[in-house]
This record gives C-alpha cells, structure tokens and sequence, in this order.
C-alpha cells in the first residue's frame, strides 16, 4: 500500500523572494516555490514580475493554469496581436504544446501558476530546447536559492 501524498501550507507573503534566472528572463522577475507534486508531474509557483519585465520564449509542455493577482500580463503578444491580457483578477489557462515567444508585464504584476510538465524554454529563431524546467529541476533551483539564503545569513 503507497502512502498518500502530505498536505501542504504555505504563507505567500512570508519567506523570501528568489530571483528568476536572468537568462531565461528579463528585468528582474522574482518567484518562490509553492508545491511539486512528483506523483502528478505538476509544480506550483508564484512570480512578482516588475514593469517592463518578461518571460524569454518557451512552450508548455503540458497544460497549464494561472491566476493573476496583480497587475497585467500580456500572453502570445497580449489581445492586441491575438493573445490575451489578462488584467487582476484574472484566471489563463494554456493548453499542452502552447509556445509563448514573450510573456511581457506593462505594470507591476504578481500571478499563481500551476503547471503539468516541464516549461520548455527555446531558442525563438531555431526553436531549439535551451532548457527543460519541470518539478525536479524547479524544486533544486528552490532548495539552491534556501541553501545560499543560509549561508549569506
Ligand atoms: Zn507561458
């Protein structure tokens, strides 16, 4: 008999923030692991993303859900070009396969994400996988980010 997976609680808005790698973003994007769950290959986090940021390109490997709860984020080019802005308090989902070229953030922004498989970050001219981002690599970058909190203290 397996064990059910443990309940899990965490306050958001204590602990600290880790800043999201600069080559797979731009200006300054911070978040914080939430949950990973390995049974289910899904993995949550929170991002406080500041004016003029954005995500480098990347395709969701499986599907995803988000809740924005701060600000604006513009997907796929925002509804201007045919994607969506969604404004807080605004709920997304992304279907598996969706290839984001630039997640851009006008204003100060904050959203949940729950995402099922690996976030594949690309080369947006080959298309090329720079680096695949699922629940294990996601909870190493987090414990990292921990460990260097505890040796900086
Ligand atoms: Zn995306």
């Amino acid at each position: 008999m397996k064990l059910k997976a443990a309940e899990e609680y965490v306050q958001v808005d204590d602990g600290p923030w880790a800043p999201f790698p600069d080559t797979l973003s731009q200006g300054g994007i911070e978040w914080k692991l939430l949950h990973v769950s390995p049974e289910a290959g899904t993995w949550s986090t929170m991002y406080r993303c500041p004016a003029g940021s954005s995500f480098n390109a990347h395709i969701h490997t499986g599907p995803g859900e988000y809740l924005l709860t701060k600000g604006r984020m513009d997907v796929r080019g925002g509804v201007a070009k045919g994607g969506s802005s969604a404004i807080a308090p605004g709920y997304g989902f992304e279907s598996a396969g969706s290839r984001h070229d630039k997640t851009e953030f006008l204003v100060d922004s904050e959203f949940f994400m729950t995402f099922v498989g690996p976030l594949a970050f690309i080369n947006p001219e080959t298309g090329a996988v720079i680096v695949n981002v699922g629940w294990m690599e996601v909870e190493a970058a987090w414990n990292g980010f921990l460990e260097s909190q505890k040796k900086a203290a």
